[in-house]
């Protein structure tokens, strides 16, 4: 076990049976994850990066079965944002030291694709010193080029499952994995630094799934993976299922942190959310960002993923702050620059 660490460590790959066994076994997970952790600091140091993270909407024209504002969720009360409504959570992100504003949201065709334009142009020429981040679901290639041409820098999108039949189960007909992966291609090659990645326990997971995950991230090499816990909600088809279990997740995000030195790891809300100290673990497991709440107040809550979600009933400045003691008591610091992602000497991997 010791030495698959190792060997990971050294050639940021193992065959699949062995990937299996450090998935699986919990037998040896300080030392992965103070492995991990070792990686993180010869790339990043203690450097964490923050993302003010913009609930645009929670309207959603999707129906994946795992979240909370599908668009089959008739308990959900709805709403959006306005352009004047995210202007000012900039500002108020500029301001307390954010540098980074991640744009997210349902698919909601309210946005038509000149209004994602607009805003995003706004941002930059408000805050031309800031990244924006857009995480706004499937597109063409001509509207995300429109959207970088804006200003867009980076694109979230995870690919959620890189198995065909397994993203069958997750998502409704008229969903498909092909085109989900379709669009990350088109997104690297507009020039997006781009995020992927996956839940840990998603219904009907398997570790050889996770295996098939791993894969596809090492093909598609993006700058940003994301990967937090399942966590269920009442109001889904998979309201019976499990959450996803935090030690798996520990692992998975210390093994990313072995096969990708250089990416940007985000330590997630839901990551958070099921366990208390779950950021301060996943930071300790190697992830290196951390993405505080900028949305209203007043709508926080109904921007609910899954059961429970934290971090609804703050102002954005407590937010940070709180994130702030959590990352220095995990033996961290919050950087506030722009946080690109560092390439690799060989700029093909990150
Ligand atoms: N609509 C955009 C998209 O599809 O990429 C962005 C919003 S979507 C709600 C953001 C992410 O939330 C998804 O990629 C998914 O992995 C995660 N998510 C949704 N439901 C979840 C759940 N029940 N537990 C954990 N994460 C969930």
């Amino acid at each position: 076990m010791e030495e698959l660490i190792d060997r990971l460590h050294k050639n940021r790959d193992l065959a699949d049976s062995e990937l299996k066994i450090l998935i699986e076994d919990n037998t040896q997970e300080q030392k992965l994850f103070e492995t991990a952790d070792s990686v993180r600091r010869e790339n990043y140091g203690t450097d964490v990066y923050i993302r003010g993270l913009i609930e645009l909407t929670n309207y959603c024209k999707n129906n994946c079965y795992y979240c909370g504002i599908r668009a089959g969720n008739q308990n959900v009360k709805r709403y959006r944002l306005g352009k004047d409504e995210i202007l000012s959570c900039c500002k108020n992100g500029h301001e307390l030291g954010f540098r980074t504003f991640v744009l997210q949201g349902g698919e909601d065709n309210f946005y038509s694709d000149d209004l994602i334009a607009e805003i995003v142009s706004e941002i930059k020429t408000l805050y031309p010193d800031c990244a924006v981040t857009l995480s706004i679901g499937e597109n063409s290639y001509d509207v995300y080029k429109r959207w970088f041409d804006a200003g867009a820098d980076r694109y979230l999108l995870r690919h959620e499952t890189a198995n065909a039949e397994h993203y069958n189960l997750l998502h409704p007909q008229g969903m498909n994995v092909e085109n989900r992966k379709t669009c990350l291609w088109n997104l690297k090659k507009i020039g997006y630094q781009v995020g992927s990645g996956f839940m840990v326990g998603a219904p009907y997971q398997t570790t050889d799934l996770l295996i098939e995950d791993l894969r596809f991230l090492q093909e598609l090499k993006p700058d940003m993976i994301g990967i937090g816990p399942y966590i269920s909600h009442q109001n889904t088809p998979f309201n019976n299922f499990p959450s996803g279990d935090l030690s798996r997740c520990l692992r998975l995000l210390a093994i990313i942190r072995l096969m990708f030195p250089h990416a940007l790891i985000p330590a997630t809300t839901a990551l958070g959310t099921i366990d208390q100290s779950g950021r301060e673990l996943g930071l300790k497991a190697g992830a290196n960002v951390v993405m505080p709440n900028l949305s209203p107040v007043k709508f926080r809550k109904q921007y609910e993923l899954y059961d429970n979600k934290i971090c609804t009933n703050e102002e954005a400045a407590e937010c940070r702050m709180c994130l702030q003691k959590r990352v220095i008591s995990a033996g961290y610091n919050i950087v506030t620059h722009i946080g690109h992602v560092k390439k690799s000497q060989s700029a093909q991997t990150v």
